[in-house]
Parts: C-alpha cells; sequence; structure tokens
C-alpha cells in the first residue's frame, strides 16, 4: 500500500496488537488488543503500573521484542499507512533510529561507557548516513547545542559517567533525534530525575516537537509527568487500554477506577484539599489474571458481573474520543 502522507493522514497506527510471551511456565499475554492513533506533532501518553504492557508495545513498534519468546500473535503496526510487521529485520532495522527512535529510561546502561559521547552521537551520521568524521562531529555539537548541554563542544569527548543524570538524558534524546526521525517513542525517560531535572527533560521534549513536528509516544507510570505535554492518554492495565481519552477529558471525567485510582494517588494543585489515597494492592500475575475485569480483585466498584465479564472498550457518553473499559463507567464518570 503506498504511504499517505497527507497531513490529515495519521503518523502511527497500532492496531488490535497482541504480543504473547512463551515461557516454561505457561504463556504470558503480555499485550492485549491493543489499538491507538498517532498524528505529526501530537504527544501521546501510555500510562500504567510496570507489566501493563506499555513497555512490550514499544519494543514492538520498534521491532526490538526477542522472539522467542516474544511472539507477536495479531494486530498491524502502520507507519503512514505502511505495516512495520510485514518488513523484513533489515528494512525494521532501517526505519528503526531514522525513522521511529527511542528514548530510553535508563541512559547509563543504554549508553556505551567506554566511547565518548561524541562518538556515540557521531556514530548515528556515519553509519546512516554515510557522514565523514569532521562533518559528523559538527553535527553532534549542532544536537548537543540543541537539546541544550552547555559548552556542547567542550563536552563532546567526556564520558557517559562524567555527566549527570539529566545530562545524560539530553545525550539520549539528541542521539534520538539524529536522523530526524518522525516518531519518538520515550519509555520512561524521566524515572531516574529528580522532580526539576524531570520537568526540564519534558519541556525539551515538548520544545523539540513543536520544533520538529515529530510525533511522541511517552510511556511513563506518572500521571503527574504527562499533564503538561500529552495530548492524550491511553491508560493501561494487565495489557489492554482501559480508557483513553484527551487529557484534559481524562484529568477532569475519568470515567475508569483505575483511572480514578491513579489521579488520587498524585498531589493535584487543584485538589490540595484531598487526601493522597493509593490504589489497593498489586497488579496481577501476568501468567494468570483474574477472570472478568482483571482490576476487580483491586476495584471499589467491583461487582458480581465484574468476576464474569471482561468489559469492552466503549465510547462514553457525550464526551468525543473518550473510551473506557468498565461495565460502569458512565455511572463512574457521573460520581454515582
Ligand atoms: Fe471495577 Fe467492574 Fe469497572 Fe472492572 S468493570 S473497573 S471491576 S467496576
Amino acid at each position: 500500500m503506498p504511504a499517505d502522507r497527507s497531513p490529515k493522514a495519521p503518523l502511527l497506527q497500532v492496531d488490535d496488537l497482541h504480543v504473547e510471551f512463551r515461557t516454561p511456565h505457561g504463556v504470558v499475554q503480555a499485550v492485549n488488543g491493543l489499538s491507538y492513533t498517532l498524528h505529526s506533532g501530537q504527544t501521546l501518553a501510555l500510562l500504567g503500573e510496570s507489566g501493563s504492557g506499555k513497555s512490550v508495545a514499544a519494543q514492538a513498534v520498534m521491532g526490538l521484542l526477542p522472539t522467542p519468546p516474544a511472539h507477536i500473535t495479531r494486530g498491524q503496526i502502520r507507519l503512514h499507512g505502511s505495516d512495520l510487521l510485514q518488513l523484513s529485520e533489515p528494512d525494521h532495522r532501517k526505519v528503526r533510529g531514522s525513522r521511529i527512535a527511542m528514548v530510553f529510561q535508563d541512559a547509563l546502561s543504554a549508553l556505551n561507557p567506554v566511547l565518548t559521547v561524541g562518538d556515540q552521537i557521531s556514530e548515528m551520521f556515519r553509519v546512516h548516513r554515510g557522514t565523514d568524521r569532521r562533518e559528523a562531529r559538527k553535527k553532534s555539537v549542532d544536537l548537543m547545542d540543541r537539546v541544550k548541554i552547555p559548552g556542547a563542544a567542550q563536552r563532546l569527548d567526556d564520558y557517559p559517567h562524567q555527566f549527570s543524570g539529566g545530562m545524560r538524558q539530553r545525550v539520549m534524546i539528541a542521539m534520538a533525534l539524529a536522523l530526524e526521525p518522525e516518531v519518538v517513542i520515550a519509555d520512561e525517560p524521566t524515572t531516574a530525575l529528580d522532580v526539576t531535572v524531570q520537568a526540564q527533560i519534558m519541556r525539551l521534549l515538548r520544545e523539540l516537537q513543536q520544533e520538529t513536528g515529530m510525533g511522541l509516544v511517552l510511556i511513563t507510570h506518572d500521571l503527574g509527568v504527562v499533564a503538561s505535554v500529552a495530548d492524550r492518554i491511553t491508560v493501561m492495565y494487565a495489557g489492554r487500554a482501559v480508557e483513553e481519552a484527551e487529557t484534559p477529558e481524562l484529568y477532569g471525567n475519568a470515567g475508569h477506577p483505575y483511572t480514578r485510582g491513579l489521579l488520587d494517588s498524585i498531589p493535584r494543585l487543584d485538589r490540595l484539599d484531598h487526601a493522597l489515597l493509593p490504589i489497593p494492592g498489586s497488579p496481577p500475575d501476568m501468567a494468570r489474571l483474574p477472570p472478568g475485569c482483571s482490576f476487580h480483585p483491586r476495584c471499589p466498584r467491583a461487582a458480581p458481573l465484574c468476576t464474569q465479564q471482561l468489559p469492552d472498550l466503549l465510547p462514553v457518553a457525550g464526551a468525543h474520543g473518550h473510551r473506557s473499559a468498565c461495565h460502569f463507567s458512565q455511572e463512574v464518570r457521573h460520581g454515582t
């Protein structure tokens, strides 16, 4: 199918993605029917606790899942309409880095400790674009400037351990942007950083996105991080999308008890009088999901129906683009 590059055409479409891990202890259904659409210049947050499937879904888009044990059993991942899952590994490798790039959460382990930062950024240009060494170093300095690393030219020959956590994350972002990808997937890009540096990195990603028009998929467990950057949020639980909406709608009218639980567990400036309430219990064992709605053992609204029937992700009445997978979304949304 020819690529559709009209401005209104979706940039990235994940459709009914299923990923399972076949282990000696059984099959783990890590992603179960995830769908989302990303447009140029848009930020989509995939939000959920650890084990919810958000990082596995990102690795599937990047073509980085280890097979075996991971197997994509169903679904499509279309970039400008072309299904990446139909690509051979060499062709997927060409897409990786140049058209879709990833910022990993732990820059210290993602960067090579024995190569200077300049060498690592330059390598992107040299390997993928055949740029000569001198020009690649010059482009690396420009990129380091762009991600606001002070004294970029002087820091080119420093090693990763000589940078602070926040500066290392900027190096990772520089590497991700080197080949001007259309989509950047940032997997918990600020988890290891303190709150002030977190805010700086998120602001930087937002600025770079506005400058380049790239689509950004932001993977996080922290609703507080996404409030000011995400246009849309997909909340994941136990491998499924349980709620999705534009960010203000999700913050104002969450229809799923899990999303409500996440909102109640973060400090919010508009609710300083509310006590913070953590969600009771832990995420389920993915190899032994409870029947019906996977959230029912932790849900304050659970009813007998919830233990028997899996709720579909359905539109929430009166809210464009808002969908929720709860048998009682309408009642929860209206606070009954
Ligand atoms: Fe809770 Fe039932 Fe809704 Fe699941 S379907 S979130 S258990 S009320």
